[in-house]
């Protein structure tokens, strides 16, 4: 994601084998994690899958990691 729009969408760069590719106004994807009380998918409406709360960005995991750590939480 780009920039958050409104609630109703946000504007994406998306890539494709020549380079970066700017994508107008997307739609959120209407999906909604099973189980979970109000976790939405943050990614567009459209979208490859898998949904977000089955993708694991590594630098936010370390980060939390990191932060856990400082405070003497566990993680994970
Ligand atoms: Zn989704």
């Amino acid at each position: 994601m780009l920039w958050y729009h409104d609630p109703h969408g946000a504007v994406w760069l998306r890539w494709n084998e020549n380079g970066g590719l700017l994508s107008p106004r997307l739609s959120w994807c209407p999906e909604r994690q099973p189980g979970a009380d109000d976790n939405a998918c943050v990614l567009f409406a459209g979208h490859p899958a898998p949904h977000s709360w089955d993708v694991v960005d590594p630098l936010m995991y370390a980060r939390a990691a990191k932060v856990a750590a400082q405070l003497g939480l566990p993680f994970g």
